[in-house]
């Protein structure tokens, strides 16, 4: 099934947008079964999950850190990520930076913007992120390459729309002040259910875990 989802869902997502398989909660196996189907990205939560599988599955993909990511947890998420998504504080760019630095190398990060401005939700406000993206421009080992945005979830991909549509202006905007050092080359908006709204709306990366491995148990 696995290989047939991922068929299905590279077939009808335009050239030039990018597939993540989002795969927390899913074994190595099944992450391979993904990357034999054509995933050239995958997306991990939890490090060690994501150590997990890693192990197992190594450089044969992209690896993208989609979670929430604890200072504590850098170290090692710089040990295996290419880039990661959701980096909402400079405190979080700093911690990055100095592992980075010990590790002589740079990461690519993409700021998490909290579109639906939920209270419990991480990310930064849409006002706030051209503001974050100037901080971390002057740090030398990671650079800001796009905007990552969940929204809130709902039942009708139609009603995440204006949250994308939020999303899509702050990374227009941010392009527009072409910052050095800050390349706007990714906007990472949509799941399982909203992808199709998310990228008539720009997303040009695609988060999705259900419509590739199944329901999560
Ligand atoms: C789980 C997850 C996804 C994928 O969700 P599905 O609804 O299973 O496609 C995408 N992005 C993030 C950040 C996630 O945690």
């Amino acid at each position: 099934m696995i290989r047939e989802n991922v068929r299905k869902i590279l077939d009808s997502i335009p050239e030039g947008v990018r597939l993540v398989a989002a795969a927390k909660t899913r074994t190595a196996r099944e992450v391979l079964e993904a990357v034999d189907a054509g995933i050239r990205i995958i997306g991990e939560n939890y490090i060690q999950e994501a150590v997990d599988v890693y192990n197992e599955v190594g450089k044969k993909a992209e690896w993208h850190f989609i979670g929430h990511l604890q200072k504590n947890k850098v170290k090692k998420a710089v040990k295996i990520f290419d880039i990661i998504e959701t980096v909402d504080s400079y405190g979080l760019a700093m911690e990055i930076d100095k592992r980075c630095g010990q590790a002589g190398r740079v990461m690519p990060v993409l700021i998490e913007v909290n579109s639906g401005k939920e209270e419990q939700k991480y990310g930064v406000r849409p006002e706030e992120v051209i503001s974050l993206a100037r901080d971390i421009s002057k740090l030398s080992n990671v650079r800001v390459t796009g905007l990552m945005t969940m929204g809130p979830l709902f039942g009708d991909p139609e009603d995440s729309r204006p949250y994308f549509v939020v999303t899509r202006k702050v990374f227009e905007e941010l392009k527009s002040e072409a910052l050095p050092d800050v390349e706007m080359k990714y906007l990472s908006m949509g799941m399982s259910n909203s992808y199709k709204v998310a990228i008539e709306e720009g997303s040009n990366l695609v988060r999705i875990g259900t419509l590739i491995f199944g329901e999560r148990g």
